[in-house]
């Protein structure tokens, strides 16, 4: 047999040294204690699992779904968009259910992506945005996020002939794994970038706008003006209602982007499993006092991450949003090479920068979920760690 090539040009699994190390360690029956999943420890809010064990029961929910999804969540994820942020969809034709948001951010590159076409794509960034668009046969084109832009990418750095050339350019705020955010003049910024260049498609991940901490609220692109002629917005439920476990996300905004996303979806899948809509729906339309609560957990974690980073010499800002610590190494080390002896020593786990593209170079990434007692835990091994 013979394997297609393009699956050569998938990146090399850079964690594959790191994670047999953790298993090592863990199966001696050392106590590793892991900042490095992005996944969220708190279990999905009881009133949104009630509903689903009861979808489960009615046989309604037993066939096939529609690749489109119910119209009750197209509506409730419309309602919801018009209550956070005040954006009005058409539910039928600008919102689309997703197995994740990431089946969608994958898939979105075929609709868009030529051999050869070029997407602009933030460099660190969620390494999927790349990976779709090698798939498609493209090539991707970084845009450096330095911390001296506040991790905003500097449109006017991309040479002429290639910002004429792209067809999509990837944004993503609140941002993994910088935790960086964007406001509503830079989204502009983008909006007008795009329009100068051949109306090039922008799509936004937005799965983080509802982790945030001391009052901030994260923007949607959708608010600004224009978006919706030339752009969609990625959202999913995993962060918001701790559901990553279960699969379900959405898109929004221009019709004809979500109308080209449904026509390949509809060939390659057959939609959510209606239990796990009908969950999807109580969480948009149920109670949200869990959000708030959950972000005054994750906001007392960070902070106690942060006063520690800072007394070990690891340079970190600290984030209004996203439950990551981007932190900066000391020089002499490769963000491999750091993470191994954090390893190592400390008994702790971190994601290497590395891992998000070349800029991510000279970082480590802290995730902030993780149990309390365990983070505790983790923060006295750092304190007694001899940094550096
Ligand atoms: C977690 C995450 C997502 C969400 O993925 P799902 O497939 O919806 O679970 C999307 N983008 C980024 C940057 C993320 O970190």
């Amino acid at each position: 047999m013979e394997l297609a090539k393009r699956l050569n040009k998938l990146p090399p699994y850079l964690f594959v040294d790191i994670n047999q190390r953790i298993a090592e360690l863990r199966a001696r029956g050392e106590d590793i204690i892991s900042f490095a999943l992005g996944d969220p420890d708190l279990p999905t809010p009881a009133h949104i699992i009630e509903c689903m064990c009861q979808a489960a029961h009615n046989q309604a929910n037993h066939r096939y779904p529609e690749t489109s999804g119910l119209p009750a969540l197209r509506q409730a994820i419309a309602e919801w968009y018009e209550r956070r942020f005040g954006v009005i969809l058409n539910p039928d034709k600008e919102v689309l259910p997703l197995i994740g948001s990431k089946e969608g951010i994958g898939h979105i590159a075929l609709c868009f992506i030529e051999p050869n076409d070029i997407a602009l794509i933030p460099d660190p960034g969620y390494p999927v945005y790349s990976v779709s668009t090698l798939i498609a046969g493209g090539e991707p084109y970084f845009m450096p996020l330095k911390e001296e832009n506040d991790f905003l990418p500097d449109f006017e750095a991309i040479p002429e002939p290639l910002a004429s050339k792209a067809k999509l350019v990837w944004l993503n705020y609140p941002n993994n794994p910088t935790g960086a955010t964007a406001d509503i003049d830079f989204f502009e910024k983008a909006v007008h970038f795009a329009q100068r260049h051949n109306n090039l498609a922008i799509c936004h991940d937005a799965a983080y706008t509802e982790v945030f901490f001391e009052g901030y609220k994260p923007p949607s692109f959708m608010q600004v003006s224009g978006a919706k002629e030339i752009g969609v917005e990625f959202h999913s439920l995993s962060k918001t209602y701790h559901m990553t476990g279960w699969r379900i996300g959405m898109v929004v905004g221009n019709a004809e982007m979500i109308d080209a996303l449904f026509r390949v979806k509809s060939n390659l899948d057959s939609g959510i499993p209606q239990a796990i809509q009908r969950a999807a729906i109580e969480a948009l339309c149920g109670s949200q006092n869990h959000i708030s609560e959950h972000n005054a957990i994750l906001q007392r974690r960070r902070d106690k991450l942060i006063k520690v980073l800072a007394k070990i010499g690891l340079k970190a800002r600290i984030p209004k949003a996203t439950f990551y610590i981007w932190a900066a190494i000391p020089q002499g080390y490769t963000s491999i090479d750091f993470t191994k002896k954090l390893l190592d020593e400390a008994g702790i786990a971190v994601t290497p920068g590395i891992g998000y593209g070349k800029e991510g170079e000279g970082y480590i990434r802290f995730s902030l979920t993780l149990a309390d007692d365990r983070l505790e835990e983790g923060v006295k091994r750092l304190l007694n760690w001899k940094a550096v």
